[in-house]
């Protein structure tokens, strides 16, 4: 049964970056199966490094609340842990979402949807990556216009998320055909066609965790 919708729900950033950590890590050997078809095999072990990373630095510094400012530390501390494409880029994309909340003291749904935005632009600024490039784009892109048009028509937060986590899911999959065009795929040429992009597959999970990471407030 869901919750209630007459309650208004936020998000916690440390149950975010947590769930997330075990999404990817449960997943680890996949991700670096897809990356081995199309990259050099490392999408796994990069992506599980940073996030044990990331929580292990939001479990030290708990005297920072603001969930602006945890994004930011989350975002830092994938960037100086993850020597692949990947962490320089979900690392932005974090930083850029924390950055956009400001000294905000609560993530709600109408934050989320501000920091997201923020973050897929820092991803797509930082990587050039347009829709359809087989990236993480293709994941993060569907995800966060589905959860704008959710929330904007009234949904509740958790069905928001949810639509926005099969938005993912379904991105992360139409990638599969796709010709890469940037990243370490794209030197495959043709041959990068018929493979699901590792990084579109992990931003998916990242998103999933979202809808576990909602909490009451109060
Ligand atoms: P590396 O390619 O350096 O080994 P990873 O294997 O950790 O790094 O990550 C690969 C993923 O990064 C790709 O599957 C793709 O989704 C993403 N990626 C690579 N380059 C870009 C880019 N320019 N813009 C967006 N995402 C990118
Ligand atoms: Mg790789």
């Amino acid at each position: 049964m869901g919750a209630p919708i007459t309650v208004s729900h936020v998000l916690s950033v440390d149950d975010w970056m947590t769930g997330s950590a075990a999404a990817i890590k449960a997943e680890a050997d996949h991700l670096t199966q897809l990356d081995s078809a199309i990259g050099d095999g490392d999408h796994g072990i990069n992506m599980t490094r940073g996030m044990r990373a990331v929580t292990a630095a939001l479990a030290d510094v708990d005297d920072v609340t603001a969930p602006g400012k945890r994004l930011i530390l989350a975002g830092k501390t994938l960037v100086s842990t993850v020597g692949g494409a990947s962490g320089p880029l979900w690392g932005t994309a974090l930083r850029r979402g924390g950055r956009a909340l400001g000294d905000a003291e609560a993530l709600d749904g109408a934050a989320l949807v501000t920091a997201l935005e923020a973050a897929l632009a820092g991803v797509q600024e930082l990587g050039a990556a347009e829709p359809g490039d087989k990236t993480m784009v293709d994941a993060l892109g569907p995800a966060v216009a589905t959860l704008r048009e959710r929330l904007d028509a009234g949904d509740a937060l958790g069905d928001a998320l949810e639509a926005a986590a099969d938005a993912a899911d379904e991105g992360a999959r139409a990638t599969t055909p796709m010709q890469a065009r940037k990243g370490r795929a794209s030197y495959l040429g043709e041959r990068s066609v018929g493979h699901q992009d590792p990084g579109a597959t992990s931003t998916a999970l990242i998103v999933r965790a979202l809808g576990h990471a909602l909490v009451t407030p109060g």
